[in-house]
């Protein structure tokens, strides 16, 4: 595997596969570039080594041919914008127009390929859709982490026609760094605060976390179905009934390991899944009848806050409550705050996941986190201790 900093791109043309699926209005404009700006730094260090860079990416959910609304000509303005440069753009991925294109590069240049979805063969990890990618350039960057876990052309089969010749870009180094950061730690305690609807999903991450941390927190929805399993009266809160077992076992398994687990110990109750439902605040294994949690209690957010302040690494994936709606987003909201104190007194901090990185934005506090993962089910995957494929074919 080549070390994308300190490799010279002088004279080569490398082709990126960068994660610019980035959210456009009806005008077809830009409306959060956090992908575009996050891709710079690796598009800059190709073009001023005196290399050139082709760039691919998937935007939107195209069905499979080419539909003017997923094109990736809608973000060259902003692209150029932010890089300070004219970018070049081909109006197919492969085929002549990239061709061409791509042969007439100069040092320095940047070319932006058109979507790489509007063929099916992406998605389906193609060999031969990813050996006319190949054909356009000398090496392989992939610099899309939020893609990493699919084994799709342009992220995983791409790198068989470039032994020797692929690396990974910043984004996804920097992202690896972080995570091997929190799974490998000698600094200690180290905690993870879980949340989110249900267990189902981050049962795995969880059982993997329990060889790396110190402390497990868990909040949100999936507390529930520890709180019935346990014993504990949940009202009508949301539960996996079919996970109570599974959440015992968790908990036993930590106990095994010497993990302390902290399970909210009181919580925001409402008499129904409503903005403005009436609420009061019970114990959390008290819930009574008719009513459900929907945010971790006043008592919670204390000894949250204060496990989180006291480590030295931390990892937060997933929500303490219902934080779409104002009544039921202060306990997130205050989870947000102390991984930031916890930050700003020397702990390094992991915020990963749609809904946490979304609360870390809402509440202003991203450059208060160590780093904020750019890609949700990636780094799911990578936590719960899978090879990712696209990670795989380069490190291979
Ligand atoms: P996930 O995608 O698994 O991280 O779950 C995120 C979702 O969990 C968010 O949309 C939250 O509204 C929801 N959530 C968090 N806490 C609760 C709760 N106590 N009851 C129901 N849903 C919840």
């Amino acid at each position: 595997m080549i070390n994308f900093d300190t490799y010279s791109f002088a004279g080569k043309k490398a082709i990126v596969r960068v994660d610019f699926n980035v959210p456009l209005n009806s005008d077809f404009k830009v409306t959060d570039d956090t992908r575009i700006v996050g891709a710079a730094s690796t598009i800059k260090k190709i073009t001023s080594d005196g290399g050139s860079a082709i760039l691919m990416s998937h935007l939107g959910r195209p069905k499979g041919g080419p539909e003017d609304k997923f094109s990736l000509r809608h973000i060259v303005a902003h692209l150029s914008k932010v890089l300070g440069q004219e970018v070049l753009f081909a109006s197919d991925c492969i085929g002549a127009p990239a061709k061409e294109m791509a042969a007439a590069l100069k040092p320095g240049q940047v070319l932006l390929l058109e979507n790489l979805r509007f063929y099916k063969e992406e998605e389906k990890g193609d060999e031969a859709f990813a050996k006319a990618l190949a054909s356009l350039a000398d090496v392989y960057v992939n610099d899309a982490f939020g893609t990493a876990h699919r084994a799709h052309a342009s992220t995983t089969i791409v790198a068989k026609f470039f032994e020797g010749k692929s690396m990974f870009g910043y984004l996804i180094n920097g992202e690896l760094k972080a995570m091997d950061k929190v799974l490998n730690s000698t600094d200690k305690p180290v905690t993870a605060v879980m949340g989110g609807a249900k267990v189902s999903d981050k049962i795995l991450i969880m059982e993997n976390l329990l060889s790396s941390v110190n402390n497990l927190i868990i909040g949100g929805g999936m507390t529930y179905t520890f709180i019935k399993a346990q014993g504990g009266s949940i009202g009508k809160s949301i539960c996996e009934e079919d996970k109570l077992d599974l959440a015992l076992d968790i908990l036993a398994k930590a106990k095994a390991k010497g993990v302390n687990v902290y399970l909210p110990i009181d919580a925001v109750n409402a008499d129904a899944f409503d903005a403005n439902a009436n609420t009061q605040i019970c114990e959390a294994n008290q819930t009574p009848d008719g009513w459900m949690g929907l945010d971790v209690g006043p008592k919670t957010v204390e000894l949250f806050s204060k496990v989180i302040e006291e480590s030295k690494i931390i990892l937060w994936n997933g929500p303490m409550g219902v934080f779409e709606m104002d009544k039921f987003a202060k306990g997130t909201t205050e989870v947000a705050l102390a991984v930031a104190r916890a930050t700003e007194k020397g702990a390094f901090s992991l915020v990963g996941g749609g809904d946490s990185v979304a609360a870390v934005n809402k509440n202003k506090l991203s450059d208060k986190i160590s780093y904020v993962s750019t890609g949700g089910g990636a780094m799911l995957e990578y936590m719960e201790g899978k090879e990712l494929p696209g990670i795989k074919a380069i490190r291979r």
